[in-house]
């Protein structure tokens, strides 16, 4: 496995979203919950702004895609039907040695057996020969109740994908929406997995944010739409600043197949953990359809107007992880360098994706400058997200500036209240250029929808 030669860790990203405003601890007056996690100011705008480029890649700039927003608690059968409530339930061991992979401790027994061995003999994981925990009847989905009886009756779930939300709508939607196959159903939305070993900061967690897919295809063009769907999602990342050489794509093989997929791939990153899943893409066939048709007694298909053909649409589902991928972004726009004697640490993120556009600066506070910057600033803020510093030092200042990610600083100086002129600061060379004060909005406005490429080094190996 290749590792990162980059400047960044997990701690480093951890303390800087505390220390900026970014990510907090939750409930942390508390001592905190394990593995969860509270988005604060900049945060809240950086995955905000992932959420809104994956909306507009998925649906703005397409014709064939529709939007949802299912609840997060459904009717119990949905998750008979997906499969989640029978294969959740199993009594689950986990490695406790390097791999940590969960295995079936029924399968493992079973395995043993069939080779002649003692069933009854105590266990060790098959991968790497750790030891392995106490077996658990272990179900990923949160369980609670609906109204004030707790009994069988009124037990419901979390979701632990917005998947299901999207199947369980498929017919609404086709009466409504004026689409046919080839088309799709987006949502975001939080999802909830008791995950055995969640970990590395926002990377797994037990309540995550999902921004899924599913494409209903003819069945023949399953595997055709597959492809396309990789290529687009992968492009995705790469437009918005990730270095392609930290991407890659990964097939799954026969056993890590899921029970309802015929082909999936993940898109990978390569996180200062090593490679990790950001996003997965399935062919679930006919699987989800054909299921709720059979448990819920509706028909789930599809009957083509033209030629008369009726047939469950397969399912090509690209399932992204917001919180995945709001740190991948952040990881992959990390960076330090040494700038006149002292260390700049800096987000490099994509213009799209910064918090803050831009920060508007007087160079003092005095002599006009303040009031003169503030009413750039708000002629600035109407056409995107700014921010007016006045305090401390301007170098101070342009050191938050740099760990939020702000691409340009906008600075007004002594110069500026003689010729009414402003520099332009960038974040990633520097440079800085003078321009008309009145120039600015429009100015900032073609940079950030100008083509951005990371200036990082390559350092994949
Ligand atoms: P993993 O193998 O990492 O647990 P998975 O294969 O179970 O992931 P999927 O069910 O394919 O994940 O979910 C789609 C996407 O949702 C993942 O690629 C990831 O980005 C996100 N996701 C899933 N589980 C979590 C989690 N516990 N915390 C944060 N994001 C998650």
């Amino acid at each position: 496995m290749s590792t990162p030669t980059d400047a960044v860790t997990m701690d480093k990203i951890v303390s800087l979203c505390k220390r900026r405003g970014f990510i907090f601890q939750s409930s942390e007056i508390y001592g905190g919950l394990a593995s969860t996690y509270d988005y604060g100011h900049y945060g809240v705008l950086l995955k905000s702004n992932v959420k809104a480029e994956w909306w507009r890649a998925v649906l703005q700039e397409r014709d064939d895609m529709v939007a949802l927003d299912a609840a997060i608690l459904m009717h119990p059968r949905t998750w008979e039907a997906s499969g989640h409530l029978a294969g959740f339930t199993d009594p689950l061991v986990q490695c406790l040695g390097k791999c940590k992979k969960r295995w079936r401790e029924d399968h493992l027994r079973e395995a043993i057996e069939a080779e002649g061995g003692d069933p009854d003999a105590p266990l060790v994981c098959p991968e790497c020969g750790g030891e392995l925990s106490e077996p658990r009847n272990f179900n990923l989905m949160f369980e609670t109740h609906m109204g004030p009886v707790q009994d069988e009756g009124s037990q419901v779930f979390l979701r632990p994908e917005t998947a299901q939300g999207i199947f369980v709508n498929f017919k609404n939607v086709m009466q409504f929406a004026r689409k046919r196959p080839p088309f799709g159903i987006a949502q975001v939305g939080k999802s909830f997995r008791n995950e055995i070993t969640p970990g590395n900061f926002i990377f797994r967690t037990r309540e995550f944010e999902q921004m899924e897919i599913e494409f209903f295809v003819p069945p023949a063009q399953a595997p055709e739409w597959h492809q396309r769907w990789m290529d687009e999602r992968l492009s995705w990342y790469t437009d918005l600043g990730i270095r392609a050489d930290h991407l890659r794509l990964r097939r799954h093989e026969g056993d890590e197949l899921s029970h309802y997929s015929s082909a999936t791939s993940d898109i990978e990153y390569l996180f200062p953990m090593g490679w990790s899943e950001l996003e997965g893409i399935a062919n679930r066939g006919d699987f989800d359809l054909t299921q709720h048709a059979e448990y819920s007694r509706e028909k789930l298909d599809y009957v083509d107007p033209g030629t008369g053909e009726r047939y469950v649409p397969h399912v090509i589902e690209p399932s992204a992880g917001a919180d995945r991928g709001t740190l991948a972004f952040m990881v992959d726009a990390y960076d330090e360098e040494q700038v006149e004697g002292r260390e700049r640490v800096l987000l490099r993120l994509h213009p799209r994706l910064a918090p803050v556009k831009a920060a508007v600066l007087p160079l003092v506070n005095k002599d006009g400058q303040p009031e003169k910057a503030r009413a750039i600033y708000e002629e600035l803020r109407k056409r995107m997200p700014a921010e007016f510093d006045t305090g401390g030092s301007i170098g101070k200042r342009y050191r938050r500036q740099d760990e939020i990610g702000t691409p340009w600083g906008v600075t007004v100086d002594h110069q500026s209240m003689e010729d009414d002129t402003v520099t332009l600061r960038d974040r990633d060379s520097l440079e800085q250029t003078r321009i008309p004060a009145a120039e600015v909005a429009d100015e900032l406005e073609r940079r950030l929808h100008a083509e951005w490429r990371s200036p990082k080094p390559v350092t994949a190996g």
